[in-house]
């Protein structure tokens, strides 16, 4: 089969399920992938032939594509605040919202002038850990994970950005050995209730992990309410704890964080214009408010 042949087939086969233009996408990242060329490339020799070998690569991702997996689980990367972060379906896909939240903190650190040091807690792929270790050379960052898939996927991330971080497998909702104290804590912790379910799409549903993304209906702040009591007691005085949010819960994340004793919490909309993203301050005077 030559390109253009391969492209038309993708088209043909996938147009019940996705957009054109997404077809379209999927066949020109798997070309990257697969035959290390560009768009233009096959715009400018659309009748060049393809070999066996490669033709298969395409077939095999166009029926997986057809059992709706996420192109990125299919190539095995993806691309995170302009960063390749391996992937597979042990970690979740990163997401535009959660490079926001990354950007958020950037920002803020650079305006201080110490050396600051980051916890991430479920950093999964590591995007958001390995993200900021890039772009805040001087910050010294943590990153933390239950599951042991993701620890090793967050390190080989860490190394193909060339950056340095320290890994702890922990459960974060037991875990009692960490000592050391934090200036900034960050969270995207698991947050689609069960009953969100019905509002997902397959390809969320079917390839990523479970254990990433869900919280039962009665506890959805679980992980919140976990989090920020760790963070009262690995925090420094005037440390910032950022979580990425559920939209539906931003009001109870926010009363929470509020009767815990945080004082400026901010609250921020993603693209999308949910609310997305929370920032608190910890203050030593919380210290005594249990609640
Ligand atoms: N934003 C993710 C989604 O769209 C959920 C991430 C999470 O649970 N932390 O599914």
């Amino acid at each position: 089969m030559t390109n253009l042949q391969i492209k038309n087939k993708f088209q043909k086969e996938l147009s019940g399920l996705y957009p054109k233009e997404e077809i379209s996408s999927f066949f020109y990242l798997l070309a990257e992938e697969y035959l290390q060329i560009r768009r233009v490339d096959i715009a400018l020799d659309p009748d060049k032939k393809v070999s066996e070998q490669d033709q298969n690569k395409f077939l095999s991702a166009l029926s997986r594509l057809m059992e709706e997996e996420p192109v990125q689980y299919i190539i095995g990367v993806s691309y995170f605040y302009d960063l390749p972060f391996k992937v597979n379906n042990k970690v979740l896909i990163p997401r535009p919202e959660t490079e926001q939240l990354v950007d958020w903190i950037i920002k803020i650190s650079k305006t201080k002038n110490e050396k600051v040091k980051i916890l991430d807690i479920g950093t999964g792929s590591g995007c958001i850990a390995v993200s900021l270790a890039k772009n805040l050379p001087e910050t010294e960052v943590w990153a933390l994970d239950i599951s042991e898939n993701a620890i090793s996927i967050a390190k080989e991330n860490a190394k193909i950005n060339q950056t340095d971080i320290h890994f702890i497998k922990t459960d974060i909702l037991t875990t009692k050995n960490i000592v050391e104290r934090f200036d900034v804590i960050v969270s995207n912790p698991p947050y689609v209730r069960e009953l969100e379910k019905e509002k997902m799409k397959n390809n969320v549903l079917k390839f990523e992990p479970e254990l990433a993304l869900f919280v039962e209906d009665e506890d959805p702040l679980l992980f919140y309410k976990k989090i920020a009591d760790f963070a009262k007691d690995h925090l420094i005085a005037g440390g910032e704890l950022f979580f990425e949010i559920n939209q539906y819960q931003a009001e109870n994340t926010l009363k929470m964080l509020k009767n815990k004793g945080f004082q400026n919490i901010e609250l921020r909309k993603d693209i999308f214009g949910n609310d997305r993203m929370i920032r608190a301050v910890y203050s030593t005077s919380a210290k005594g408010i249990a609640d």
